[in-house]
């Protein structure tokens, strides 16, 4: 059996892994996303950080049966190109990602989505293996959501599970995407740090950027909030809880549509902030669900900060990714 490699592309960071059969990882590394240049610095820094989680297997990247990418922006997996990637450096024309790892590579790439990606690893080896249809939802720098029906993942025509940019509120907040009310307006750790910063403006006391400077952070990282309600500050509390509020009121407004068996949490703020928050989260949820009755499970993702690298393997197998779970 082959081993195979699997990228997770963030604002941040680059994680790759190495997995043999049934996705035991057999290597990882993790490298900064660069921040200047543009897609060809990306792309190369991608390349190296598979040469080191392959190494660390044993193998070199040609032996690798596949590479599959979870990426964020505009990914064309026929054309092998991601546009509008506006996390990433200079990043908004469709860039030919697929063929220029796979030169640098020396073994097949393939692209996908980085939050179906990362439900699709939730599903077929993670918290979701029991059920047919999820949903998951990655809490952090914004709201992601992938959904699995009957056992295959749901893009329709590329944009499926915006999650985040479901309205909980008409003419609410500001929301990234330039819009009003949308959930991410609230929930967003972005927006949560944006609101941070204004009720500090009005004068509000808050531990959360005290946190921040001890850390040496440039901003208010999941780890922070964790930290700022562990020390009972009101504010982080405040924000918080209204993120939770939001996620809730969009996830049953999500499960009123589409009625599936299972909810996994995950993303950076989601896997920080844990079980408890995930049982928060389900309560936000419940006085807003029509079908109360009989609540889908709402359950915290269980391959932690690798799923997104280990679900991006899948696109690498032989098989279809998610063929392997019933
Ligand atoms: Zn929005």
């Amino acid at each position: 059996m082959g081993i195979r490699g699997g990228i997770d592309l963030g604002g941040t960071k680059i994680q790759a892994v190495v997995v043999g059969d049934r996705g035991a990882v057999l290597g990882s590394a993790r490298l900064p996303t660069p921040t200047t240049g543009g897609p060809p610095d990306v792309a190369a820094a991608m390349a190296d950080a598979v040469r080191q989680a392959a190494d660390e297997a044993g193998a070199v990247p040609a032996d690798l049966e596949g590479v599959g990418v979870g990426s964020p922006g505009a990914v064309d997996d026929r054309a092998g190109t991601v546009a509008t990637a506006r996390n990433l450096p200079d990043w908004l024309d469709p860039y030919p990602l697929r063929d220029v790892l796979a030169d640098a590579l020396g073994t097949k790439v393939r692209l996908g989505n980085d939050v179906q990606v990362a439900t699709d690893a939730e599903f077929a080896l993670g918290a979701a293996r029991p059920y047919k249809s999820i949903l998951g939802v990655f809490w952090g720098t914004g709201v992601g959501g992938g959904i699995v029906l009957d056992g295959k993942p749901w893009l329709g025509r590329a944009a499926a599970g915006e999650i985040g940019h479901i309205v909980v509120r008409i003419g609410g907040r500001r929301c990234p995407c330039g819009r009003r009310g949308c959930m991410e307006a609230y929930a967003g750790r972005g927006a949560m740090e944006a609101r941070a910063r204004e009720k500090v403006a009005d004068g509000e006391k808050t531990v959360l950027f005290e946190i921040m400077e001890d850390k040496g952070k440039p901003r208010l990282a999941s780890g922070i909030w964790e930290r700022a309600l562990e020390r009972d500050d009101k504010l982080a509390h405040q924000i918080v809880d209204r993120a939770v509020e939001a996620i809730g009121v969009a996830l049953a407004s999500s499960l009123n549509l589409l009625d599936v068996e299972a909810v996994v949490i995950g993303g950076g703020l989601g896997l920080r902030l844990g079980e408890p928050y995930v049982e928060k989260i389900r309560e936000a949820m419940m006085p807003h669900l029509f079908a109360d009755h009989r609540p889908p499970e709402v359950l915290l993702a269980s391959l932690g900060d690798l799923g997104g690298a280990i679900g991006a393997t899948l696109l690498a197998a032989e098989r279809a990714p998610l063929g392997t779970h019933s």
